[in-house]
């Protein structure tokens, strides 16, 4: 075991110093190696075959100038980036992120992740993601799209159905997909469908694609306290977020007979003792693009607080992070656990530090870790490639029925794993081994590639 906790250490270490300054992205890549060790010590030949440091090194980054013309006629520039991480299994697959904290540390986190997130899904997708420090939020419907439309005229040369396929992440929804792939399609004159998922259901989107995120996270939730007698009926849950995974893990809670009694934005959380009005939510975020506050003015029993950390603060039974990464350290699963706190959902890409992992496992907290509890997403974005190549659309129910399918298998096969090689709560150190086998299995029938 000492050997090969060297051997990861050595591998941190070499992570560390080849990109200091790269904080999101070393604490992705510990997380997933550290809990490795003991699959790696019945499997040498990783070792041998220098897995590890193949795996960190993305196979093709690229970044580019984004230059585009604001309503007033001024000239902007923003970055964008595309992270290839890994093909192994499958065309490189991982939304685009449009926010200001975007950086390539991010993005190589996010595309760490999504390599082994994309792996326990069962289906033919590799890892990647990318996106752009472009901030959409108090932009007009024209500037948006010319962004996307320079945004995409540089992207085009490096994706096709078969070779990478984006979708959408934070500040990418269904109209920025929109515009991308009407770009794409002009200057590439050909109707390739399945170069981009997330698209709208009337040119070749998926049903319940919209959904699936927030669905499936409530999926592998209820298997997790389904395996320890628990239900959810009648939970008191606390959501951060109010996008489209919170708004989704929402419905579903409620669908549940759960009560969901808080959501947030970036700018503060609102509190509803009576349980979110969800139809309220999706006309301020998805009518109006407004801010959560406003749903305070028109609820009186509701409260706003002015910042999102707080949220935390909140009593609940199970928590449920769907906005950001870090948007739970120690300190607030401190809060959550002297609250009672059962079962924590990560809907968002790592929402818990690394301490705040501990923490939760130390206090023998359920925790479902994001690479397996928020895989809907992508997986329902591997259903629509499939139905792209058919030519053809399954219903909802069709497409839900196997959101759900492949939830409980990613729940099951990591609960094997946790009790194979570590903890058998610890669903961390199970996603991260399954995934993990699946992707240096590939990479090993592949050869020095
Ligand atoms: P959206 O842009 O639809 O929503 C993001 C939400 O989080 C908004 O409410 C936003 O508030 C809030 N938020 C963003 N940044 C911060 C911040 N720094 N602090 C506090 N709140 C913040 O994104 P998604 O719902 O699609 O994504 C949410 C998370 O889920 C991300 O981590 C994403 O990577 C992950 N994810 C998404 C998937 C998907 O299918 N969409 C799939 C798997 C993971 P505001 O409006 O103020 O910006």
């Amino acid at each position: 075991m000492a050997d090969m906790k060297q051997y990861v250490q050595d591998v941190l270490d070499l992570v560390k110093k080849r990109d200091p300054d790269q904080e999101e992205f070393q604490n992705t890549v510990k997380e997933v190696l550290t809990t490795v060790v003991p699959l790696l010590e019945k499997n040498p030949q990783y070792k041998e075959a220098k897995i590890l440091e193949r795996m960190i090194e993305a196979e093709r980054i690229i970044t580019f100038r984004v230059p585009w013309q604001d309503d007033k006629g001024e000239i902007q520039i923003n970055r964008g980036y595309r992270v290839q991480m890994n093909s192994a299994i499958g065309p490189y697959k991982g939304g685009l992120r449009f926010h200001p904290s975007v950086n390539l540390s991010i993005l190589k986190f996010l595309a760490f992740e999504q390599v082994f997130k994309n792996a326990l899904t069962g289906l033919p997708i590799g890892g990647g993601k990318g996106g752009s420090d472009f901030d959409p939020k108090g932009k007009s419907d024209n500037e948006v799209m010319h962004f996307c439309q320079s945004f995409m005229t540089e992207l085009v040369r490096h994706i096709g159905p078969n070779v990478d396929v984006p979708a959408g992440d934070i500040g990418v929804g269904g109209r920025e997909i929109g515009y991308l792939f009407g770009q794409y399609k002009r200057i590439r004159d050909s109707y390739d469908a399945g170069v981009l998922t997330g698209k709208g259901v009337d040119y070749w989107g998926s049903l319940a694609r919209t959904e699936a995120t927030g669905y499936g996270l409530l999926y592998f939730v209820k298997n997790m306290l389904d395996a320890k007698g628990i239900d959810l009926k009648g939970k008191t849950v606390v959501v951060s977020g109010s996008g489209n995974v919170a708004t989704y893990a929402i419905e579903k809670a409620q669908t549940f007979g759960a009560k969901v009694v808080t959501c947030s934005d970036s700018n503060g959380y609102v509190y509803d003792p009576d349980g979110i009005d969800l139809d309220a939510v999706k006309e301020i975020k998805q009518v109006r693009r407004g801010r959560i506050k406003e749903y305070a003015a028109t609820h009186p029993k509701a409260e706003y607080h002015e910042g999102c950390k707080d949220v935390w603060t909140v009593k609940c039974d199970i928590a449920l992070p769907c906005a950001t990464q870090s948007e739970i350290d120690l300190e607030s699963a401190k809060a959550l656990v002297a609250n009672g706190v059962q079962a924590v959902g990560e809907g968002a890409n790592m929402p818990s530090t690394l301490d705040a992992i501990a923490y939760f496992q130390q206090n023998k907290i359920l925790f479902a870790p994001a690479k397996a509890a928020n895989a809907g997403g992508v997986a329902t974005s591997a259903l629509e490639m499939a139905q792209n190549s058919e030519r053809l659309q399954w219903t909802f129910e069709e497409v839900d029925g196997k959101l759900n399918g492949i939830m409980k298998n990613i729940y099951e096969s990591a609960k094997k794993n946790a009790e194979a090689y570590a903890d058998p709560d610890d669903l961390v150190a199970g996603a991260n081994i399954t995934a993990f086998k699946k992707v240096a299995d590939v990479m090993m029938v592949h050869g020095l590639v």
